[in-house]
């Protein structure tokens, strides 16, 4: 008999750096393609996904502010046009491979996507789509991370997953500490305390008054496969 599925719907995060693969273009037409498969055989398993995609490959706002008199708000725009961007893309590549996939955007853009409708977004999920939503939160001053612990809240979602690239979650920066400690638990006050940047500080601080675990791992591919087995080292507390 089949195990039981751990979660039944999940918040995936997608950030940009992780469809840029180590090529010089802004996205990797083969990194996009791999994530889809994950995210098809997850699906296959009757996992409703919906996905947060961030566009921080081809447009961080925090980057571009105060150059040449561009100001937050504007840069911050150009950063959720981004992530739509990304999102059509990944929305292309996974109805290549027969995965059903709707893209919602938090500010309209009624000839491109779906504006952000939570009632109808749930439905496609029922339905068996993916769902991927663009533009954020639709605020400037926000980032993806805090309109993926958003959506997760809205849509009822049951975690937040996020592959990062570091092997988990370390107490301190491993690319700068080599004696950084691999943690396979920690807490909401942990994570704002030793300042650990597994996401922003809006968007713990989101999951943490919801009590929406988060679950950090290398690869999309790890991640994932927590979805499905138990058996990947996890106990209650080894996450968020
Ligand atoms: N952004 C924003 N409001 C949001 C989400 C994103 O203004 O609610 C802008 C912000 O400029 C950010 C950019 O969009 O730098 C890209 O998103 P993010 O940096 O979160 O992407 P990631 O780091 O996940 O690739």
């Amino acid at each position: 008999s089949k195990p039981p599925l751990k979660w039944r719907r999940v918040l995936l995060k997608v950030s940009g750096e992780a469809l840029a693969g180590d090529e010089e273009q802004n996205i990797d037409p083969k990194v996009t393609m791999a994530i889809a498969r994950e995210v098809a055989a997850v699906t296959r398993l009757g996992i409703e996904v919906a996905i947060v995609v961030g566009g921080g490959n081809i447009f961080r706002g925090s980057t571009w502010a105060g150059c040449s008199g561009l100001d937050r708000s504007s840069a911050d725009y150009i950063g959720m046009l981004a992530t739509v961007m990304n999102a059509i893309f990944l929305q292309a590549t996974m109805e290549s491979i027969g995965i059903p996939t709707r893209v919602q955007t938090a500010f309209r853009m009624s000839e491109v996507a779906e504006p952000y409708i939570r009632r109808r977004a749930i439905r496609h999920l029922e339905k068996g789509r993916v769902v991927i939503f663009a533009a954020g939160t639709g605020n400037p001053f926000f980032t993806t991370d805090t309109a993926a612990a958003l959506r997760c809240a809205e849509i009822n979602a049951e975690v937040v997953l996020k592959a990062t690239n570091v092997d988990g979650v370390f107490d301190d920066d491993p690319k700068r500490n080599p004696n950084a400690r691999l943690l396979d638990s920690l807490t909401y006050q942990e994570v704002t305390s030793k300042d650990l940047s597994v996401m922003d500080m809006t968007a713990i601080t989101l999951c943490q008054e919801n009590n929406i675990p988060g679950l950090f791992s290398i690869t999309l591919s790890q991640t994932l496969t927590t979805c499905i087995h138990d058996h990947l080292k996890y106990n209650k507390n080894a996450y968020l």
